[in-house]
């Protein structure tokens, strides 16, 4: 097998936009966007024309047919300027996935194709109050009545819910069985159909720049086809979109983690205490030493889960691994970035600050840490995990 660590000549050009990106436009502008907890719809516009959202949706539908690991290159420099930003631009591929996993020719065309037309939202609706982890355990109904199922039930911490035009929304669809898991099917609702309603977003530690909200669905009519393959497939559909969308959390990692490191060099080449600089003192060194090394070790990662669901070859356990890595180096680097920061790191309105209340998020969503593992260590006690 060739071994290869380089970007294709497309890749280094990807990168190069998406970097020229954040650094012309998405760091001048985001504190602002933070402070008010907007979301940056003209930094979104400029993402959108520039071709750097949606960059999987295929060729037939409108789309520019790249890899994952080409998002991940983007989705890494963007949310090296904002994870909020980088949270709401990529969550379309959350919400598409399924589409591109499970739906039709006619589902393709309705509902792909118009992303790639102009700056449009789709979000991912599976968590509720009642149950995160729990996905086998939600409580939202679907009834199948005639030609239609009808819906009812509440989605709760649904990113970009309140900007998006379209939702896929995961339903029960027969009494709950937690071992063959068929009881839950994937549909797509349209926003203005009657019976939907989004609440107003919810306040939030960080990630004040991508909009959450509930999604609450009463007596919501969805035709037979806007059901996303067959009844009862919904749970499978589901987790074979988080096999792809976690290496995408541990790039959003990366990128926080580089912001965090790109503050401290910054900080410590300009500080002096002791009438030295900060850059003199060891424990400064080893400090940017461990955010380095979680950064490399967290890139190949990601890396290598994209590269393996690219191959046609998705693998769980390493797609779990990135997300653990990308997340962990992300909270450590903004802990230690406020540290060599000092007090000045502790008051409001300074980029670290702002790194550290947008890094917790990324152990939570699209399963928390503790699910990583459980799936790491059960795959590999299965005898599915070969080094
Ligand atoms: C900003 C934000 C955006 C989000 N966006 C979306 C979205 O777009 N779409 C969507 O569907 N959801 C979204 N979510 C929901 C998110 O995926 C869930 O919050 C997450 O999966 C955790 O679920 P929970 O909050 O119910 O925690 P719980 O499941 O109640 O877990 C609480 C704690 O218990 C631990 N735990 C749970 N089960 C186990 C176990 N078996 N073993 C060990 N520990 C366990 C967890 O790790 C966690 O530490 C978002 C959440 C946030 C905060």
């Amino acid at each position: 097998m060739t071994l290869n660590f380089e970007f294709s000549d497309d890749q280094i050009k990807l990168k190069e936009k998406a970097a020229k990106f954040v650094k012309d436009e998405v760091i001048p502008a985001i504190d602002k966007y933070d402070k008010n907890e907007e979301f940056p719809w003209e930094l979104a516009e400029k993402a959108f024309d520039l071709g750097l959202m949606n960059v999987r949706i295929p060729k037939d539908y409108g789309g520019k047919g790249l890899g994952l690991l080409d998002e991940i290159i983007i989705i890494e420099e963007i949310c090296a300027g904002c994870v909020g930003l980088g949270t709401s631009l990529n969550v379309n591929s959350l919400g598409f996935e399924p589409i591109i996993l499970a739906g039709n020719d006619d589902q393709k065309n309705k509902y792909l194709k118009p992303l790639t037309e102009k700056l449009s939202f789709i979000s991912f609706g599976l968590s509720e109050t009642c149950c995160g982890s729990d996905a086998a355990g939600i409580q939202c109904k679907a009834e199948k009545k005639g030609d239609k199922y009808v819906l009812n039930g509440t989605k709760f911490w649904i990113t970009n819910a309140w900007i998006a035009d379209n939702f896929v929304v995961f339903a029960r669809t027969g009494e709950i069985n937690r071992k063959k898991k068929r009881h839950l099917s994937a549909f797509i609702i349209e926003k203005d159909w009657e019976g939907v309603k989004v609440a107003d977003p919810m306040k939030k530690l960080g990630l004040r720049t991508s909009p959450t909200s509930a999604i609450l669905l009463k007596d919501v009519e969805v035709p037979i086809k806007n059901r996303l393959g067959d009844e009862g497939d919904g749970f499978k559909i589901a987790m074979d979109t988080f096999a792809t969308s976690r290496p995408a959390i541990g790039a959003f990692g990366v990128g926080v983690a580089r912001a965090a490191l790109r503050n401290s060099l910054e900080y410590a080449n300009k500080r002096n205490a002791f009438t030295v600089p900060l850059k003199k003192f060891q424990l400064i060194q080893q400090l940017i030493a461990r955010m380095i090394l979680g950064i490399e070790s967290a890139k190949l990662l990601t890396y290598k889960a994209a590269k393996a669901i690219d191959n046609g070859k998705p693998d769980m356990i390493l797609s779990s691994c990135s997300k653990i890595a990308g997340s962990e180096i992300a909270t450590k680097a903004a802990k230690d970035a406020i540290q060599i920061w000092g007090g000045r790191g502790f008051l409001s309105n300074n980029p670290v600050e702002k790194l550290y209340r947008d890094a917790k998020v990324l152990e939570i969503y699209e399963g928390t840490t503790q699910i990583q593992e459980i799936i790491i260590g059960g795959q590999a006690l299965e005898g599915g995990y070969s080094p």
